[in-house]
This record gives structure tokens, C-alpha cells and sequence, in this order.
């Protein structure tokens, strides 16, 4: 195992301290939604510049860059997000290092990181663990994968006598408002498979994710005096309250975990004539996930033939599952647990109750498997990250590469 640990923490600290948190009300408005993430985005380019690496950042907005073989074999790619997310404060940070953590309590301003919460902290004692000082997020999501990145691709230059395919890194925007991949330079990838390094704890190695779609339901009705109403007003709220009641409650977020998908009412506003909902779908197996957005199809049929209200489904498929490309190339994911054995790291393969960017390139059939940041309490005020798991998926991340050296 290479020690790579005083570069890696060096460099994702440099790389906390740009102010990337994104904006998911300016998805689709402005690419990226915030002008910190392009800031970020033109730094990883001159860097990837400066290691010798062909580069491209075009109006897609995402960074590319191929460091050319020296070695036959397929040609692999690495991703990760520059974005940070917002449900607390992402910009800001100002990261913290604790040297050779003792297993105590962590104390940050405002908020205390409880061992009692966080048992997986005692995995670590001895090691170095970095946090933000408790009034933001620390940004591991995703600049730890990032960071993990570059240290690979710069150990590679720098040993030129270790033999590699060609390897494509991407660096992309907006991951977290869900808005990252509806640009992407789908014609310039050559990668036979992509992994994205964008998970959490380093036991887990994530082959598998929601189908998910958003369903956008409008809904008018007609308006009378309330006074003369009888038989004549048609009242959008009580429609849309309906049909929310109509959702199976055993089948809602709230309610599920593990392989369980759900229907999730999340937003709804209006009067009563005129009012939206918007329902989450989510499901593993995309023969239940179709059954669910013809379910909630059939429901408001149902509810605008009992209430006589014009009702109107706009459905948007938001990413499928990626597991099936990962079983069409087997290869992309044995190549991680092969690497892995080398290193003596051992990971289960674990699902995600969400998606990664991987899981829109998988839809064109490139096998993406997510791998571990070593991050903890993603999206919190007690998020850590362990500089050992950083280390060691930096040193996976060569060990795939060598994988398909020469295949
Ligand atoms: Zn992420």
C-alpha cells in the first residue's frame, strides 16, 4: 500500500476552501448553478494542464482529462462532482485535522461529534480524521473523491515506468441538484467503464441504485360562488389531497429501507383552481418502478373522473438503475474487488437508496461502479472523513488501472 496520505489531505483541503455549494433552484437555468463550482472547475483544468494531461472544458461545463497510455489495454475513466450540497451552510469551510485521533468525543463549534453516534469512528483511532469546525458541512461529498483522483493521476506521472492504459478523469457540476449530467460530452468518452468515486464508507462498494422519475401533476378545477356551489364547483385542492391519501403509506420513504422502493408525495401548492403536486417514485426493479407511475396514473384517473377535474401527468424519468449495465460488464466491478484483495482491503457490495452521476452514464451502457470517499454524515454539520480511507481508495484507484493494463 502507497502512503499517500500527506499529498491527498493537502490537496482536498485546498480544495474545501473553494465555495462550491450548488443552487437546485437554478438547475436548468444556469450551468453551473452557482459561479463558485466554474471557479473550481477552470483550477482542476489548469491542474490537469500542468500534469500533461490532454484536457477539454467546453460549454458542457465539465472538465475532462485523458492521461495518455504508456501501455496497451482498455481505457478506464474516473469521476467526481465539484459541487457541495445545501441543506446546511457549503460554503466557507474551514477544515480541520485531527492528528492521530484519540477515540474521545469531538468537540466543534455549536455541535459535538458523538462517538456514541458515530461507532465507525472507532475504526480509526490512531489515524488522522478531518472535519469542517462544526458551522458547515466539511465538502468530502465530493472533493474527497476529487482529491483522490488527482493524487492517483499525479503518482502515475510521476512514476512513468508503471505501465497504464489510457485513463480519462471527468469532473462534473451539479451532481447534488440533480442537474449535472443533462450536459455531458457523451461523444469525447472513450471509457470502456467509469467509475465514480462518490460513496461513503470504505466497507462499501456500490453497484447498484434507484430507477427514479418525478411526477408533476396539474390540476384545475372550476370555480363558483361557494354559495352556489353544489354540483358545480370543482375544487383542485381537495383532487390533489386525494390523491396523495390514495398513496399507499406503507410504501413511502418514511416506511422503507433496504430493497423497498416508495412513492413519495413532495411538494404540493396551489388553490382551488389551479393547483401542482409533485410525486417521487422510486424502485430498484424497473418492472415495479413502471408499475408504480402507472398506478399513480391510474389513481388520478380515477380521482378526476369522481370529481370532474381536468388532470394533466407530466412524468420525468431522472436516472435508471445502474446495476444492469454493471452486470453486462462484469469485469468493471471484479476489477475493484481484485484490486482490492491485492491491497488486503475487503468491501460488500451495498445499493444506494439515491443515484450518482455514473447511473446517467450507465444509461449508454458504460458500466460505472461507485467507490468509497471515506466520508461520514454526508450533507451535515458533523461530517467527517477518514485520511486512511482516503489513502487506500487512492491506492484502489491505481489498482484498477493496473487491472486492465494489457487487457
Ligand atoms: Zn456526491
Amino acid at each position: 500500500m502507497l502512503d499517500l496520505k500527506k499529498d491527498i489531505v493537502e490537496r482536498f483541503i485546498r480544495y474545501t476552501k473553494y465555495d462550491t455549494m450548488s443552487d437546485g433552484n437554478l438547475a436548468g437555468v444556469r450551468r453551473p448553478t452557482t459561479p463558485g463550482q466554474e471557479v473550481l472547475l477552470e483550477k482542476l483544468k489548469e491542474e490537469l494542464d500542468e500534469l500533461g494531461l490532454e484536457t477539454y472544458y467546453g460549454e458542457e461545463k465539465v472538465v475532462m482529462g485523458t492521461l495518455k497510455g504508456n501501455a496497451e489495454g482498455k481505457t478506464i475513466g474516473f469521476m467526481a462532482h465539484v459541487d457541495t450540497a445545501d441543506d446546511v451552510m457549503g460554503d466557507g469551510v474551514k477544515a480541520k485535522l485531527w492528528e492521530k485521533y484519540d477515540g474521545s468525543d469531538i468537540q466543534l463549534d455549536g455541535v459535538t461529534l458523538a462517538v456514541k453516534d458515530n461507532p465507525d469512528l472507532l475504526k480509526y483511532v490512531g489515524s488522522d480524521i478531518i472535519t469542517s469546525d462544526g458551522t458547515t458541512l466539511l465538502g468530502s461529498d465530493d472533493k474527497a473523491g476529487i482529491a483522490i483522483i488527482m493524487e492517483a493521476i499525479k503518482y502515475l506521472v510521476d512514476h512513468p515506468e508503471v505501465k497504464h492504459p489510457d485513463v480519462e478523469v471527468y469532473f462534473t457540476p451539479d451532481e447534488e441538484t440533480g442537474s449535472g449530467m443533462c450536459k455531458f460530452p457523451h461523444e469525447r468518452l472513450k471509457s470502456f467503464c467509469c467509475y465514480t468515486i462518490d460513496g461513503g464508507d470504505e466497507s462499501e462498494i456500490e453497484c447498484e441504485c434507484f430507477n427514479a422519475a418525478t411526477m408533476k401533476i396539474n390540476l384545475e378545477g372550476v370555480s363558483y360562488h361557494l354559495g352556489a356551489a353544489r354540483g358545480r364547483l370543482v375544487n383542485a385542492v381537495t383532487m390533489a389531497s386525494q390523491i396523495v391519501s390514495a398513496l399507499p403509506q406503507a410504501e413511502s420513504p418514511e416506511a422503507t429501507d433496504g430493497r423497498y422502493g416508495y412513492y413519495c408525495p413532495l411538494e404540493l401548492s396551489g388553490t382551488g383552481t389551479k393547483a401542482t403536486l409533485t410525486i417521487f417514485i422510486r424502485d430498484f426493479d424497473l418492472d415495479s418502478f413502471n408499475y408504480r407511475i402507472e398506478s399513480v396514473k391510474s389513481i388520478v384517473n380515477a380521482i378526476s373522473l369522481l370529481y370532474k377535474g381536468k388532470i394533466t401527468v407530466d412524468t420525468q424519468i431522472s436516472y435508471h438503475n445502474m446495476a444492469e449495465a454493471n452486470k453486462n460488464n462484469p469485469e468493471a466491478t471484479e476489477a475493484i474487488f481484485a484490486s482490492g484483495k491485492k491491497l488486503g482491503l475487503s468491501f460488500e457490495e451495498a445499493i444506494i437508496r439515491g443515484g450518482t452521476d455514473g447511473a446517467r452514464l450507465a444509461e449508454t451502457g458504460v458500466a460505472c461502479p461507485n467507490l468509497f470517499t471515506g466520508g461520514h454524515n454526508l450533507h451535515s454539520l458533523t461530517e467527517w472523513v477518514s485520511v486512511e480511507s482516503m489513502n487506500h481508495s487512492a491506492n484502489l484507484v491505481l489498482g484498477i488501472i493496473d487491472f486492465w493494463t494489457g487487457r
